[in-house]
């Protein structure tokens, strides 16, 4: 199904830029994923940062992209490049980020493309597209300086997760640093973001109105509850995001010191073995290597079935929207000394929020009653509402211009802290064009 005909849906405007930069959100403006933003100067010098989708039920997509010969992805979340496909085959775009990116890249598309078949939701490429975004991706390290006309641009690290990506760029006119997700923290895979000195800053704000809990709380909360499930003879099961949350929960359970039967399963297990190909996004590969040797890794459905006797079990998919999660689940619901510990935000419309909100899961097509005991823990690899405020701070930033955000409940929370800190606060709407000059 094609949902653009390119160059005729587009809301990128004809206009060319009189002068300073011109920033236009064709998704990720005004809402959390589905990032898709153009910058452009008066020399005509254009850039994507970022083109992705939400994969939520129905999922949500950008706007049609304009020509561009150039985007940059900052990391290989699905909310962030999950469109890149139709980008490559439609203009020829390259396609720039870090290596662990580009080499995560392919199977995130097939598991979009693959779930789109299940889900039975439009996607605007097709497998074939898959080949060509591949062939146009061009890796770069972090702090290599890149010429593009009159721009000079680099990738920063940015916390979140491996390979992830902060943009800094230089126009002639302006210092810009687009954060991409990013987290100040240290978590147990990677670094956390070092602030930029820049004149505009453009910033997550997932997290805005919202703290934290101190981080080391909440693990020792995991930590005691899955010993407590373990100790009366149950099993846990953790479903996990694939691409740096189940990872990050494999370390914290190895380093614990916890006695503890810990089977893996899903896309996550096959992603950590990328990373360790590129040990240089990590922050120890030593400790996610020792981990994942620790583990038992469910390769077959025979595995699958000795899983079920596991102290925990960390899988796909984090929402409990198909994977492997929901056969476990509906193997391990009878028996109420098992217990289900989510580790991620469950978005509306997913299982997990069904599950929270009503004790059903729909496992099969049907929904069923959950009575086992279910948890929700926050790993979130984001910052938080007081991180960000701090990072504005340090980076002294004039413009801060909040994207990646729920414009009623989270937005507003930082508009009125970043503009008591002194910045200039921007709050894009996807489809509509903004020009800094000063
Ligand atoms: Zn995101
Ligand atoms: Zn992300």
């Amino acid at each position: 199904m094609v949902l653009y005909s390119p160059g005729r849906t587009s809301s990128y405007p004809k206009e060319v830029v009189k002068e300073g930069l011109r920033f236009h959100y064709l998704g990720g403006g005004n809402e959390v994923g589905n990032v898709g933003c153009i910058l452009e100067d008066a020399t005509g010098t254009r850039l994507l940062l970022d083109y992705g989708l939400a994969p939520t039920d129905p999922p949500r997509y950008p706007n049609e992209a304009p020509k561009v010969t150039d985007c940059i992805i900052t990391h290989s979340h699905i909310d962030h490049l999950g469109m890149a496909p139709w980008l490559a085959s439609h203009h020829s775009t390259r396609l720039h980020g870090t290596a662990l990116t580009g080499e995560i890249a392919r199977p995130m598309w097939n598991d979009c493309y693959k779930v789109s078949r299940i889900e039975g939701y439009p996607l605007s490429w097709d497998k074939r597209d898959i080949d060509e975004a591949v062939d146009l991706w061009q890796s770069h390290g972090f702090d290599e300086k890149i010429t593009f006309h009159n721009w000079k641009w680099r990738l920063l690290p940015a916390g979140h997760i491996p390979g992830a990506a902060m943009v800094n760029i230089e126009t002639p006119t302006h210092r810009i640093l687009f954060t991409g997700d990013f987290d100040t923290r240290d978590s147990g895979l990677v670094n956390g973001a070092e602030p930029v000195k820049c004149d505009i800053l453009f910033i997550e704000g997932t997290y805005g109105g919202r703290s934290h809990p101190p981080k080391q709380h909440e693990q020792q909360r995991f930590l005691d509850r899955v010993s407590e499930v373990v100790g009366r003879g149950g099993t846990c099961l953790v479903p996990a995001f694939a691409n740096g949350r189940t990872q990050d929960v494999l370390i914290l359970l190895h380093q614990s010191g916890l006695n503890l039967n810990v089977h893996i399963d899903g896309m996550g297990k096959f992603l950590a073995k990328l990373y360790l190909e590129h040990p240089e996004y990590l922050r120890s590969s030593d400790d996610l290597e020792a981990a994942l040797a620790w583990a038992k890794k469910v390769s077959s459905k025979s595995d699958r079935k000795k899983a079920l006797d596991a102290d925990v079990i960390i899988t796909t998919s984090g929402m409990l929207d198909g994977g492997p999660s929901i056969w476990y689940v509906n193997r391990l619901r009878d028996n109420p000394e098992n217990a289900i510990l989510l580790t991620g935000y469950q978005a509306r419309g997913s299982g997990g929020r069904k599950l929270l909100d009503q004790g059903k899961l729909p496992i099969f097509g049907t929904d069923t009653q959950i009575d086992l005991e279910v948890d929700q823990f926050t790993f979130s690899t984001h910052s938080g509402h007081d991180e960000i405020l701090n990072f504005a701070q340090q980076c002294e930033a004039k413009h801060v211009v909040i994207y990646h955000a729920d414009p009623v409940q989270a937005r507003p929370h930082l508009v009125v802290a970043l503009e008591a800190q002194g910045h200039t606060v921007h709050c894009p709407i996807n489809g509509e064009s903004y020009t800094i000059v000063d």
